[in-house]
């Protein structure tokens, strides 16, 4: 059933744990939730946010708007022959709780993207990325309440324009659609993606490997290198990795032996951890908010943070990466509410 409060408190929907008020707040259970919100007048163009898990959001003090929680839950089967299955899972499920499911029951393709936090709806939206798997790898359709049109429309892959950490949805035209639910292929045959170099230390060879170790150890790796949002809010890696041109990246290479790069389509992929920590921000704290210890590329809430703190210091230390190495490095999380 649909519920909404007016003046909520988002302290519980955000892992960063920043205390904002929503001035509506729409729990969405189905999508005849959806349509009767959409029918209530709470959905005017730009003044509503949809919210997953908020683990990748840093939201303002207050939002003046109607926040729409995605809380719909189910997963079935809807396709399946000898060797896959087409499985299908509603935008509110716990992506960690699916992948986990997956596992469980033979149902082999996402592993690598066990304990991202957040979502199955925002999984398709954000193209979640990890260990060498992305979620568009797997995604067969997604499907959307268009808020505009008052209708409901199904996204075949090649029409949800991903990228890294890129699609249609991310942007004004496609902040129409709000995504009810997903639909991912799985093989019944476990082939493990074992492209990720530390992965492979490890693990070591893939004769012997079944996916429940695989993603168990991916597990292990990935709360040794970032902080639970339980325990410490955040938002994971907060800045994207930037890509530069070849002679960008012959030029800092000359000057920095040890940058850490790779190449992909259309030049080198940086890593903004190392830029980061290379400007000397890893560990330095800023009033409440701070650059976590282990990690450069993760701003943590020390404590009470609010998401000005986080928007200060997020572009403090773009400033300082853009002055000594003269590349732009962007944000991974979303900002919602600031006014400017
Ligand atoms: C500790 C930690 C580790 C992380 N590790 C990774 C990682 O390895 N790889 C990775 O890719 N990400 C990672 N993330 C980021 C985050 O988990 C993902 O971006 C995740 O998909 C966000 O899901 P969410 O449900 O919390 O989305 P939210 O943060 O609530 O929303 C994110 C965006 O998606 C939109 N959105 C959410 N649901 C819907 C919907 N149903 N319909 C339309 N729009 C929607 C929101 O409006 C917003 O624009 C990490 C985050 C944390 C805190």
């Amino acid at each position: 059933m649909l519920s909404i409060t007016t003046d909520a408190s988002l302290l519980n929907y955000n892992t960063f744990g920043i205390d904002c008020r929503a001035k509506t707040l729409a729990v969405v259970s189905s999508e005849g939730d959806l349509e009767e919100l959409s029918r209530s007048g709470l959905l005017p163009s730009g003044g509503y946010v949809v919210i997953g898990g908020g683990s990748n959001l840093v939201l303002a003090e207050r939002y003046e708007g109607t926040v729409v929680l995605m809380a719909n839950k189910g997963i079935a089967v809807v396709e399946e022959n000898d060797d896959e299955l087409i499985v299908e899972a509603a935008a509110g499920e716990v992506w960690d709780h699916f992948v986990k499911g997956c596992v469980a029951k033979g149902w082999y393709g996402i592993e690598n993207l066990v304990a991202i936090p957040g979502t199955v709806g925002a999984s398709a939206v954000q193209n979640i990325g990890a260990y060498g798997v992305e979620a568009k790898d797997r995604i067969v359709s997604v499907r959307a309440y268009d808020v505009c049109e008052k209708a409901w429309v199904d996204f075949k892959t090649d029409e949800c324009g991903y990228g890294y950490r890129e699609s249609r949805f991310k942007h004004n035209e496609g902040k129409r659609y709000i995504v009810t639910s997903v639909r991912y292929r799985m093989d019944k045959t476990y082939k493990p993606v074992l492209t990720y170099k530390a992965l492979v230390d490890e693990l070591g060879s893939a004769a012997t490997l079944d996916a429940a170790t695989v993603s168990r150890t991916i597990e292990e790796i990935r709360w040794s290198k970032l902080p639970k949002p339980e325990v410490k809010g955040n938002a994971g890696s907060f800045f994207k990795n930037p890509v530069v041109s070849e002679a960008k990246f012959e030029e800092l290479k000359k000057q920095y032996p040890d940058l850490a790069a790779h190449k992909v389509d259309g030049g080198f992929k940086l890593a903004a951890g190392w830029l980061i920590d290379r400007c000397g921000w890893k560990g330095r704290t800023m009033g409440s908010c701070g650059v976590y210890e282990k990690q450069a590329l993760v701003l943590v809430n020390n404590g009470g943070c609010s998401g000005q703190e986080v928007r200060e210091l997020a572009g403090r230390i773009a400033e300082d990466v853009k002055v000594k190495f003269g590349v732009t490095i962007d944000c991974e999380a979303e900002f919602v509410g600031f006014l400017n």
